[in-house]
């Protein structure tokens, strides 16, 4: 998915480089070096004209020391083992951050989902549930929306685990739609978690956000709901965002130097991120080459995409204006670029505590499950901001403590956690 990086390559080299730090035993190094379970599917499914495609796909589950594995499920036509590896690694850091009582999973399916029609994504999705549900459920593994998935995928896939268990069973995946087991306020949560670090860390920095701007890479959930939080939440200007063409294969940037509007371009943009360019050209948004969001004179850089798209050559792009890398995708800082970024003294918000928020309110969506008792949207984002601050701050001392990046800082708190869980349960 990343191109030559590979994501569980630089998962490890992160872990190491803080392992090596705390001194971290050798076993228990390895433990959490790799993955403890691993399944490697081939999908049976029915097409629409009569005949069977099989779909490769994944699901890597980490460590569950802390609690149920917990992590997305892409669908994406460059997922492999190794992205779907660092994922769930990823997940397990991100849930210790948070301070929910998770463990680290992820899941993949080799597919681009805009190729397939509403019926055969429903087979698709069916036949995954069948595929893993032994292995799955509120308290062993628990799915969620990410690139590729939708809510309504979900409420598939709930649907099928409940029918094979005959039981309703709401807490077997996150994010689905409201109304069908989901909770207020899932939809903008990580988004809006990636604006409550970069209001933390502006006020570290002595910013003033209302005189801030950003330019963001991605128009999909992440960057929908981080572009609108920039604007309400902490009233400073998005100056670009940007998507993957499907049709020319390539992606763009669309900016306005005096502010985007981002539910306008919500309105014209598809359920994969794509926004309509005639549309936005009509609208006065200037359309320029992808790879243009990173060279914006802005205070803050988003990137919410993919991996591994600042690393040692577009780094070089970074305006001196940037103050603030705020990591909404998972991964997309390759270790080089880290160091040059740190060199810089840009201050950067790790992906697995700024993109914290989507996994936080799908915990609170499976505690609304088990309660069958769901909370007005008011209270999930207090609640949402209340953790997203503590988690931010905690990091924060670490790194001022200790001397280290925010990202070590990050690995430090999380690492300590996961590790105590492990010796609390007589593991190590
Ligand atoms: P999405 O599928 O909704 O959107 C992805 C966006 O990225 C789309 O706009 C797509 O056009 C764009 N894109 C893809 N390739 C691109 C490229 N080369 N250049 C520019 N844009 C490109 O996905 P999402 O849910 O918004 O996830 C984005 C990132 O955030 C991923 O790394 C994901 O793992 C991470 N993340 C998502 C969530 C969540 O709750 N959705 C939570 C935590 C982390």
């Amino acid at each position: 998915m990343a191109g030559q990086i590979n994501a569980f390559e630089i998962a490890q080299q992160q872990f190491d480089k803080v392992a090596d730090q705390l001194g971290l035993d050798e076993q228990v190094r390895q433990i959490l070096r790799w993955p403890a379970r691993e399944f490697h599917m081939h999908i049976p499914v029915r097409m629409d004209d009569g005949k069977i495609r099989i779909f490769e796909a994944f699901r890597v589950q980490h460590n569950d020391a802390r609690g149920p594995n917990k992590g997305g499920l892409r669908f994406h036509p460059a997922e492999t083992i190794d992205t779907v590896r660092a994922l769930a690694m990823w997940m397990t850091w991100k849930c210790a951050v948070a301070d929910i009582p998770l463990g680290g999973g992820k899941g993949g399916v080799v597919v681009d989902p805009a190729t397939l029609s509403v019926g055969e994504k429903e087979r698709l999705c069916r036949a995954y549930m069948r595929t893993m549900w032994r292995n799955l459920g509120p308290r062993q593994d628990v799915p969620a929306p990410d690139v590729g998935s939708t809510p309504q995928m979900m409420g598939w896939m709930m649907d099928e685990y409940s029918r094979i268990t005959g039981q309703y069973t709401p807490g077997v995946i996150t994010g689905k739609p409201v109304g069908g087991g989901g909770s207020l306020g899932r939809t903008e949560a990580t988004g809006f978690g990636v604006i409550y670090t970069v209001r933390e860390a502006m006020k570290h920095l002595g910013l003033d956000p209302a005189s801030c701007t950003a330019a963001i890479q991605g128009f999909g959930n992440v960057a929908q709901y981080a572009s609108i939080g920039f604007n309400e939440i902490l009233g400073g200007k998005v100056v670009c965002v940007s998507c993957w063409d499907r049709e020319d294969k390539v992606s763009y940037t669309f900016s306005k130097p005096d502010g985007i509007n981002p539910t306008f371009l919500k309105s014209i943009t598809d359920q994969y991120g794509t926004i309509n360019k005639e549309k936005a050209r009509n609208a006065g948004y200037e359309i320029e080459d992808g790879g243009a969001w990173i060279s914006k004179p802005v205070d803050v850089l988003i990137p919410a995409a993919l991996e591994g798209q600042v690393n040692s050559e577009t780094v070089k792009l970074i305006h001196p204006k940037v103050k603030i890398l705020a990591e909404g995708a998972n991964g997309p800082t390759t270790p080089e670029a880290d160091s040059a970024l740190n060199e810089r003294g840009i201050f950067v918000i790790p992906d697995f505590l700024c993109n914290s928020g989507g996994v936080t309110v799908s915990y609170f969506e499976g505690v609304q499950n088990d309660m069958n008792f769901y909370w007005p949207r008011e209270e999930v984002f207090e609640k949402l901001n209340t953790n997203m601050t503590t988690a931010f701050g905690a990091v924060l001392d670490m790194s001022l403590s200790q001397n280290v990046s925010m990202r070590d800082a990050a690995y430090m708190v999380a690492i300590h956690k996961v590790v105590k869980a492990m010796e609390l349960r007589g593991w190590i």
